[in-house]
């Protein structure tokens, strides 16, 4: 296999004003990194001519190939191949599949299309043209003074779909891989990073195919497997003998792989047991339904939510007893669980979770921000009501609070 040295460009003012974030560099060093290639630099320059064909010297000089993302619109300020010619001299024509496609897609909008539009459709004499299949611009692979450049549009969805279906076999064929890169992440809950690091570490400091990396996620911690073998079933082969090595060990807190989200696999659960949820949600404010709501299929088993923030909705929607309160206070186990066991009945769901606490900056009823109650009512008789103090900010312990909340349904539910 060649060693290959790539370099991802992202062009766009709107990265360096800090607007957005170069999630693109992020996903496309991945990829690359599944196949093997080595990413040496990132580099980010705004729209402007000049700075940019200072910026495609520089990384010409230095890398084998480079993946330029964004910049190939229709406005004036998108100028990645204007940069790209002043530097190489190459020839720029009109596209025709890529102007015929953008023509049509003006018809059917009964929209005006202006001559700007044009601009999209045009490509390098001799490039590679990379048909775009959920937008306009086509991306391009050109070889120049023995460097590849590849330009692809700077949306995601877009960029996404031309690395995976184009640019990475061409870049596996590029190198010459003789051999498969495969990774799969497993991804686990109630356990600390360190605690699986712990558990594991024996594995972890003898395993070099595949390589095991324990890593903190926004949701609960992941370890990522990663094989070299001959082939796809080799590599896989080699990742589920160590993933059954690793859930003999810490099984318990394992919950799926790769892109799944915890809300997924309660979801997942819901269906499979065929239960419903609602949720009365204090400090969450609705988050834990949206998250469960934003996963296909949610309809099948979300009831609902009630965002009970101030005292007299939990008293006057969720029916809690104004003297359960004078008693106990809303950031209390009777109260989560009085709002559970309501919303339950409320919602005519089969399991009623709810949250209540404090997000802070301030004290509330004399509890610290971070002191949480979080309860969970099943009509078939099971209740549970758990205290929590989480660290950080504001919006830190409300996303904590919803997390948590899954992971108890988890529980409940495996
Ligand atoms: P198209 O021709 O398909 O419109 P483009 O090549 O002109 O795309 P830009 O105009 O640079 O791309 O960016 C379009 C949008 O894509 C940006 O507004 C931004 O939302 C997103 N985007 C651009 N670059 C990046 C990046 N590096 N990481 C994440 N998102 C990006």
């Amino acid at each position: 296999m060649k060693n290959i040295s790539a370099e991802i460009v992202a062009v766009g003012t709107e990265l360096l004003l800090g607007q957005i974030a170069n999630t693109n560099a992020q996903w496309i060093s991945e990829k690359l990194a599944s196949i093997g290639i080595n990413v040496h630099h990132h580099s980010v320059v705004g729209d402007n001519l000049k700075r940019v064909e200072n910026q495609f010297r520089v990384s010409g000089d230095r890398s084998d190939v480079l993946i330029i993302t964004g910049g190939l619109g229709p406005t004036e300020d998108d100028l990645t191949r204007e940069a790209f010619q002043q530097i190489t001299g190459m020839g720029i024509v009109e596209h025709e599949p890529s102007m015929r496609k953008i023509e049509a897609y003006f018809q059917n909008q009964i929209a005006d299309m202006t001559p700007n539009n044009r601009k999209q459709a045009r490509v390098f004499t001799g490039a590679d043209v990379i048909e775009n299949q959920t937008g306009m611009a086509p991306g391009m692979i050109v070889s120049f003074e023995r460097k590849t450049w590849i330009f692809l549009p700077g949306v995601p969805r877009e960029m996404k779909r031309m690395m995976t279906d184009n640019v990475l076999p061409h870049l596996q064929y590029l190198s010459g891989a003789d051999t498969v890169i495969k990774s799969s992440m497993l991804r686990f809950i109630g356990i600390g990073e360190s605690s699986l690091e712990h558990e594991l570490s024996d594995l972890i400091q003898c395993q070099t195919n595949p390589t095991i990396a324990p890593l903190a996620q926004n949701e609960g911690v992941a370890i990522r497997l990663t094989a070299k073998a001959d082939n796809d079933e080799e590599a896989t082969a080699v990742i589920d003998r160590t993933k059954q090595e690793i859930l003999d060990r810490v099984g318990g807190y394992y919950y799926g792989d790769d892109d799944q989200t915890l809300a997924e696999k309660v979801l997942e659960l819901l269906q499979q047991t065929n239960k419903s949820v609602g949720a009365a949600e204090s400090l969450t404010g609705g988050q834990f339904t949206d998250k469960l709501i934003s996963v296909p299929g949610a309809s099948n088993v979300c009831r609902g939510g009630i965002v009970c923030y101030d005292t007299k909705v939990k008293e006057r929607v969720l029916h809690v007893k104004p003297e359960l309160i004078q008693q106990y206070g809303t950031v209390s186990k009777e109260c989560a669980l009085s709002m559970a066991e309501n919303v339950c009945s409320l919602l005519d769901a089969d399991i009623g979770i709810s949250f209540t606490g404090v997000a802070g900056p301030d004290y509330s009823e004399g509890h610290p921000p971070g002191t949480v109650f979080i309860a969970v009512y099943t009509t078939s008789g099971k209740q549970q009501a758990e205290k929590y103090t989480f660290q950080g900010d504001r919006q830190t312990i409300r996303k904590r609070t919803v997390l948590k909340g899954y992971e108890l349904l988890y529980n409940l539910l495996k």
